[in-house]
């Protein structure tokens, strides 16, 4: 395999039109919007920009074949065969869809390489392989009567992704409501269009059939509005902002009460207690935990609370470490650190470091914009100490590489801590105390907690939020069917 990734890239095409009915098609009004290299400033493409009439298009092919049950009747087998088709589809093509990935969103190549495509791809079998192995439920019921309980496909579904892992999260909602048997229409943001427009042909390939699988590129107000307010679409599963979030329970309530799933954003605690005698694996950890996708990353443990008595000791060893994290050229095989996604996003991280200093913080690594000469909008991995929880830096998400460190002097003060926050998504926890860790777990107000390691755990385990961070369902897992299957009860009185 070649990693000069700079030559590849230039012999690229890219797809950029909407996939509506099994075929590619420019917007109704021929509008289009650019995407952008936030490694370099300079524009990619010109995207179809979706829109109402767009959107119609696609429920309506989604509808017809949903009622023709091509799909939706398809024997659980038969679609996980094709399911699977579809993902080796993606292997094969793994190089260059992580190529499109990396120019997109900026992240690193080995990322892409290494993370999002075999995770896309792994998450597509784990959903195939479950689908012909979930049975349904019979209640208990009197002598003379069968009561069932059985799961069917909601119809058509609308998964409206985020730009951080563009593929990656559109596989979460893809693989269950696909193998479920729904009819799906995915709507990549506005800033990372060009793999999830490429995908929909290799869905096409796979032998999902026309108006199954529909791809509609748009700007959230347009293309995500129309979505939201559709009156033809029975569930959204939404991954992106608590702001746009809350649009989502309003455009439900304003039109169908359809179905709405909200996975949102984060501010997870990285608790470090004072019996952790080796911390060369923790300061490991806690550095991936908030620098892998530049920090760009819903759970990612962006405060991080340690007893006071191994502070100093601890962000001693932390330091080298954050100073191995490469920020790079996306396209090069030794970053570890890309650029952010766009201007306005840069602006943001780095405004809320320099909130922090205001408001007492000191940066004690990093902190500055980086790589400025390549029109692109890298930041440094960066340590704000001296943070107190009431600080702007550790209340909103930063969705950068910064860490906030917040020392404690007790488990009380440390769990009233970690729960001290609007958001409920992932935490990790590190102690070589098994009663401390299970006490600590539980007190915990998080969809994830992870002990003695980062992780949001595998395929098999259900990530959603508490409190602000998700509403109504989970991804992953086999929890995640339930969001993209109606409940029946069939009750039959016998003769
Ligand atoms: P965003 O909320 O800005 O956008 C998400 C999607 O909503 C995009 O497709 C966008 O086009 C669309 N949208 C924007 N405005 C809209 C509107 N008015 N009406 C309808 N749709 C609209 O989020 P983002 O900036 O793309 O992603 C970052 C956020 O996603 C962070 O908050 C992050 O924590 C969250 N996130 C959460 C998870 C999770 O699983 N919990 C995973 C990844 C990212």
């Amino acid at each position: 395999m070649t990693t000069d990734f700079h030559q590849v890239a230039k012999a690229l095409s890219f797809e950029t039109r909407a996939f509506i009915d099994g075929k590619y098609v420019n917007a109704a009004s021929g509008k289009t919007f650019a995407t952008v290299n936030p490694a370099t400033g300079r524009e990619l493409a010109q995207v179809a920009s979706c829109a109402d009439e767009d959107v119609d298009r696609a429920v309506s092919a989604a509808r017809r074949a949903f009622e023709a049950g091509s799909w939706s009747r398809m024997a659980p087998r038969e679609r996980k065969k094709i399911l699977l088709k579809f993902a080796d589809l993606i292997e094969a093509n793994l190089g260059e869809l992580a190529l499109l990935e990396t120019l997109d969103c900026g992240k690193p190549i080995s990322d892409s390489n290494e993370v999002d495509l075999p995770d896309t791809i792994e998450t597509l079998r784990w959903h195939a392989e479950a689908i012909d192995k979930l049975y349904d439920q019979m209640s208990p019921a009197p002598h003379n009567v069968v009561s069932m309980l059985v799961r069917e496909p909601i119809g058509v579904v609308a998964g409206v992704i985020p730009w951080n892992f563009p593929l990656f999260m559109a596989a979460w909602k893809m693989a269950p409501a696909l193998a479920g048997g729904n009819s799906l229409i995915l709507k990549p943001a506005e800033l990372t269009s060009l793999s999830l427009l490429r995908l929909a042909e290799l869905a096409a390939d796979a032998g999902i059939p026309d108006g199954v699988f529909n791809v509609v590129p748009g700007l959230g107000e347009e293309a995500g509005r129309a979505i939201g307010l559709h009156r033809g679409i029975d569930c959204v599963s939404f991954t992106g902002s608590g702001e746009v979030g809350r649009y989502f329970l309003q455009y439900s309530a304003e039109s169908n009460m359809k179905r709405i799933v909200l996975e949102c954003g984060g501010k997870s605690p990285a608790i470090v207690m004072p019996d952790v005698k080796d911390l060369a694996p923790v300061v490991e950890n806690i550095a991936t935990g908030i620098l892998f996708c530049q920090g760009e990353n819903c759970s990612a443990g962006s405060r991080l609370l340690v007893h006071r008595s191994i502070a100093d000791k601890l962000l001693e060893q932390l330091k080298p470490v954050f100073a191995q994290w490469k920020v790079g050229d996306p396209l090069a095989l030794d970053t570890r650190i890309g650029a952010l996604i766009e201007q306005p996003h840069l602006q943001k991280v780095l405004g809320l470091i320099e909130r922090g200093k205001a408001e007492g913080g000191k940066v004690t690594f990093g902190g500055k914009q980086a790589l400025v000469e390549s029109g692109g909008w890298f930041v440094e991995p960066t340590i704000v100490e001296n943070v107190r929880n009431d600080m702007a830096i550790a209340r909103e998400e930063i969705f950068g590489p910064v860490l906030s460190v917040i020392p404690f002097d007790s488990e009380e003060e440390a769990v009233r801590l970690a729960n001290d926050t609007n958001y409920g998504l992932a935490a990790s926890l590190y102690t070589e105390d098994l009663n401390t860790a299970h006490r600590i777990a539980k007190a915990i107000r998080a969809g994830t907690v992870s002990v003695n390691c980062y992780s949001e755990g595998d395929y098999a385990v259900p990530f959603g939020g508490y409190k602000e961070s998700g509403f109504g369902g989970k991804d992953k897992g086999l929890a995640a069917h339930e969001q993209y299957t109606e409940q029946k009860a069939i009750w039959i009185q016998l003769g």
